[in-house]
């Protein structure tokens, strides 16, 4: 497949190649006369592992332990894929489609004709709990697409990570814990200006050289030593931050997490911006900005109002996302960007509800704009 769209698939108008094996070509006549086909594909770069056979589907606790098979888990025991995709034209062996949510690359396994008689079926019956949840998930979804598409609309393109390279993106991510970015400059700059941005370099650092150099940043001797962890960890890698892309995410993540001074939100940054990985990453503005819109948004574990945001689980917050938007490298990195200049510029400790752009599907915007006339 070529051209995957860097854009979730709801924005239909991303189009994708199919790219046929030649020797196949003639086995593709007759396809043109159908608006939408199958596709089978192979998760290439996702790693084979053992899985549960019963899980919570969606991972909603509050839904009833279910069969493996009987879920659309994406955690499966073998990486075939399916999606349904809208046929635009054939040219000779290249299929020309949208709303494709794989990967570039991903190998094609086979393609079928979509049916309308075929695939509906009038009398088809399923499970309460499957009912609820699709109507959940399209409503979740449906509002988070909006969300994204309101932020960007007003803010534009926010051109992140801030930094050269991946390395650079790595050091920016624990530095700029308990500090604002200003102080992460100097600080890299400082590390610039000394030769330090490598990892072999940061090695040869001693702790107090390094320390000095990040004194901008504050904590300065905390920091040394988690960028010390950082280097130590990146050379059982051999210093190849390249082929960090092809490991497998869920391994990645439990090493960084594993690693001194890496926490969630962290180790998210750095498979998301530094590494390429599709992952959300929740923040404090996020957790802030999801919690004022509808805590109702959150699985009914975490949504109790008693509960403080910093005390919700950041994987409640994660999922909500993940669940509800297609993984894309492009949209994940854009939306939590956003979501950061949301919350430093308008969603802020006291919000500046009037003019914001998700005034009317925020509970707690709509509720203070009725106090506010009230008084
Ligand atoms: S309406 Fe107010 S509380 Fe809601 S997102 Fe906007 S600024 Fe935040």
């Amino acid at each position: 497949m070529k051209e995957t769209p860097n854009k979730p698939h709801w924005q239909l108008d991303i189009v994708s190649d199919l790219v046929i094996d030649s020797k196949w070509a003639e086995g593709l006549e007759g396809l043109g006369g159908f608006s939408h086909i199958i596709v089978l594909f192979w998760f290439d770069r996702v790693t084979e592992k053992d899985v549960p056979l019963k899980v919570h589907p969606m991972h909603k606790e509050d839904l009833p332990v279910t069969g493996l098979f009987a879920t659309r888990t994406p955690n499966r025991p073998n990486r075939i894929g399916l999606t349904v995709v809208k046929l635009l034209r054939r040219e000779g062996s290249v299929l020309k489609v949208t709303g494709l949510d794989a990967l570039e690359g991903t190998p094609v396994l086979d393609i079928k004709p979509y049916l309308r008689s075929g695939e509906l079926v009038p009398d088809a019956t399923e499970p309460a709990w499957a009912q609820e949840t699709q109507r959940e998930s399209a409503k979740s979804s449906a509002i988070l697409q909006e969300i994204y598409r309101r932020l960007l609309r007003t803010y534009g393109p926010q051109h992140w990570w801030p930094a050269d390279e991946p390395f650079e993106v790595m050091i920016g991510a624990i530095l700029t814990q308990s500090t604002a970015w200003s102080n992460v400059e100097k600080a890299i700059s400082n590390l610039k200006k000394a030769d330090a941005m490598s990892p072999p370099a940061l090695r040869q650092l001693s702790l107090k050289e390094l320390a000095a150099l990040l004194r901008p940043s504050g904590y300065y001797t905390v920091k040394a030593r988690k960028l010390k962890a950082l280097v130590d960890w990146l050379e059982y890698h051999n210093d190849d931050l390249s082929r960090l892309s092809a490991e497998d995410t869920d391994r990645l993540r439990q090493e960084r997490l594993g690693v001194y001074g890496v926490g969630d939100e962290t180790a998210d940054s750095i498979l998301l911006y530094a590494i390429g990985k599709p992952v959300f990453v929740i923040d404090a503005y996020t957790r802030r900005m999801i919690d004022r819109v509808g805590p109702y948004l959150l699985p009914s574990s975490s949504r109790a109002e008693s509960r403080k945001t910093r005390d919700k689980p950041y994987a409640d917050y994660q999922g909500f996302f993940v669940q509800n938007l297609q993984p894309d490298v492009a949209v994940f990195n854009e939306y939590h960007a956003l979501l950061v200049r949301h919350g430093k510029q308008t969603c802020s400790k006291v919000p500046l509800c009037p003019g914001c752009c998700l005034l009317d599907i925020c509970k707690h915007g709509m509720a203070s704009m009725g106090e506010n006339r009230q008084s």
